[in-house]
C-alpha cells in the first residue's frame, strides 16, 4: 500500500489508548476524525502563547493571534482552490455554514414559489435550514430521488429542475452510503437553469481533492472536525459577489463597521458573517491540519481509502446474513460502508464491535429520509481514514463474526 498508514497513526495520540482492553480500531471517522500532535500541539500553543481577542487589538498577542486565524483562513481557501482568503467564511461547522445560506441569501433573495432543490441522500443538516426556510417563506422544497444504490440519478434530477429552482444543495458524498455525488455535472444544471449550487462537502472535503472552481459551485460547506482539525471551527465558502449580496446572520461585535444607537453598516465580507468572540484556538489550529492532509497527498490518501473500502465491502460480502448499502464498486463511493447483520440491531452490532475495542457508528446517521428509502431503521457503519490499516479491516472481520456467533445468525434452530 503506497500510504504509510501505520506510521501515520503514530502521529495520533489517541491510538496509545485501549478500549476495553483491545487496541483502540477507530472506524468512525466520518462523524468525526482523530487529531495528529500537531493539530493538538497547535490548539494549546495558541493558549499558550497567543491568547488574546482579536480584531481589536493592537498589542502583541492580539496581532500574532490574528496573524495565526488569518493564516488559517489562507490555507481553507488554498486546500479548496479558492480565489481568494476572503472567499472563506468561518464558521463553526458545515450546519452552520448551510444555515447561514439559508439566513443570509435565501431569506433575502428568495420569494414565495420559487423551488429549494436537495437530494435524498441528505444530512439532516443539509435538509432541516430549507424546511424552516419553506415554512417561513413559502418557498418549495423539493427533491432528486437516489436509485437502490443511493445513487444520485441524473435524468431524474434534470426532471427535478423546473423554471422556479433557485437553489440546487446537495452532497458531495453521503456520509450515510459513502457514494460520490455528479458534482461538477450537477452544479452545471443547477446554472443552466439559472439557480445557485451549494455543495455540503463535510464528508468529500476531508478525503478527495476540491476544487470549488472547477466545480463552479456557488457555496460549499465543510468542518474542521471531520479533516483532523479541532471541533468548532469550519467554512462556508462563497463566490464573492454572492457573499456581498447577502445579509448578516448573526448581528454583534466584528461584523460591523458603524453603528448607530438605531441602525449599523456591515463590514466587508468575511468578516460581516463573523460576529462575537470565535473560537479562538480552534481557528488557530485549522492550519495544522491542512499542513498535515497536505503533507500526505489526497491522492495517496484516496487511493489508500479506496483500498480499504474494497476490503471491507469484501468482507461484509463474504458473509450470509449481512445487507451492504450503496454500490459494492468502492471508486464509486468514500471510505463509508453502511450494513445491517440479518436480525441484529445496529445498536447490538456496534456493542459487541465496541467490546473488541472496534469504534463504529449506529443509527440513521442524521438521514433519517435516506433511511426511510432504503427501508430500514437505521444501520451500522464503518468509516476509515488515512490512520486506518488493513490490520484495522481484519480486527472488523473478527468483530464481524462475533456478533453473528454471538446471534446465531444464518444456523437454523
Ligand atoms: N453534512 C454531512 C454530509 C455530514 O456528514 C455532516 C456530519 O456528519 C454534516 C453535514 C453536519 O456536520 P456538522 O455536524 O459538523 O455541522
Amino acid at each position: 500500500m503506497a500510504f504509510a498508514a501505520a506510521k501515520a497513526r503514530a502521529d495520533f495520540p489517541v491510538f496509545n489508548r485501549r478500549v476495553k482492553g483491545k487496541p483502540l480500531v477507530y472506524l468512525d471517522s466520518a462523524a468525526t476524525s482523530q487529531k495528529p500532535w500537531s493539530v493538538i500541539k497547535a490548539l494549546t500553543a495558541y493558549y499558550e502563547r497567543q491568547n488574546a481577542n482579536i480584531h481589536r487589538g493592537v498589542h502583541t498577542l492580539a496581532e500574532e493571534g490574528e496573524r495565526a486565524i488569518e493564516e488559517s483562513r489562507a490555507k481553507a481557501a488554498r486546500f479548496v482552490n479558492a480565489p481568494k482568503p476572503e472567499n472563506m467564511v468561518f464558521v463553526r461547522n458545515t450546519t452552520e455554514a448551510v444555515n447561514l445560506v439559508a439566513h443570509g441569501w435565501a431569506r433575502k433573495h428568495l420569494k414565495a414559489g420559487d423551488e429549494v432543490l436537495v437530494t435524498e441522500l441528505e444530512h439532516h443538516s443539509n435538509l432541516v435550514p430549507w424546511q424552516l426556510l419553506a415554512r417561513d417563506k413559502g418557498v418549495r422544497l423539493r427533491q432528486i430521488p437516489v436509485d437502490d444504490q443511493g445513487r444520485i440519478d441524473l435524468e431524474a434530477a434534470r426532471k427535478a429542475v423546473t423554471p422556479k429552482t433557485r437553489l440546487v444543495a446537495f452532497t458531495a458524498m453521503s456520509n450515510a452510503l459513502g457514494t460520490l455525488s455528479p458534482v461538477k455535472e450537477l452544479v452545471d444544471l443547477a446554472h443552466r437553469s439559472g439557480a445557485l449550487a451549494l455543495v455540503d462537502g463535510a464528508q468529500w472535503v476531508p478525503h478527495l481533492k476540491t476544487d470549488v472552481q472547477a466545480w463552479g459551485c456557488d457555496f460549499l460547506a465543510f468542518s474542521g472536525h471531520k479533516m483532523l482539525a479541532p471541533a468548532g471551527v469550519g467554512f462556508l465558502y462563497g463566490k464573492a459577489e454572492l457573499l456581498e449580496s447577502m445579509d448578516p446572520f448573526l448581528g454583534g461585535g466584528g461584523m460591523i463597521q458603524e453603528v448607530w444607537f438605531d441602525r449599523s453598516t456591515w463590514n466587508t465580507v468575511p468578516h460581516r458573517f463573523e460576529a462575537g468572540t470565535p473560537s479562538l484556538g480552534d481557528y488557530a489550529a485549522f492550519g495544522a491540519a491542512v499542513d498535515y492532509l497536505e503533507a500526505c497527498g489526497l491522492d495517496a490518501l484516496r487511493a489508500h481509502e479506496e483500498a480499504l473500502t474494497g476490503k471491507l465491502l469484501g468482507v461484509l460480502g463474504a458473509e450470509a446474513g449481512v445487507t451492504v448499502y450503496g454500490p459494492l464498486d468502492p471508486k464509486l463511493r468514500g471510505g463509508v460502508v453502511s450494513f445491517n447483520i440479518e436480525g441484529v440491531h445496529p445498536h447490538d452490532v456496534g456493542q459487541i464491535f465496541d467490546s473488541e475495542g472496534v469504534a463504529i457508528r449506529v443509527g440513521h446517521h442524521c438521514c433519517q429520509p435516506l433511511m426511510r428509502r432504503l427501508q430500514t431503521g437505521g444501520t451500522a457503519r464503518a468509516s476509515v481514514y488515512l490512520y486506518n490499516t488493513e490490520e484495522d479491516v481484519e480486527v472488523f472481520a473478527r468483530a464481524l463474526k462475533k456478533v453473528k456467533g454471538f446471534f446465531k445468525v444464518g444456523v437454523k434452530s
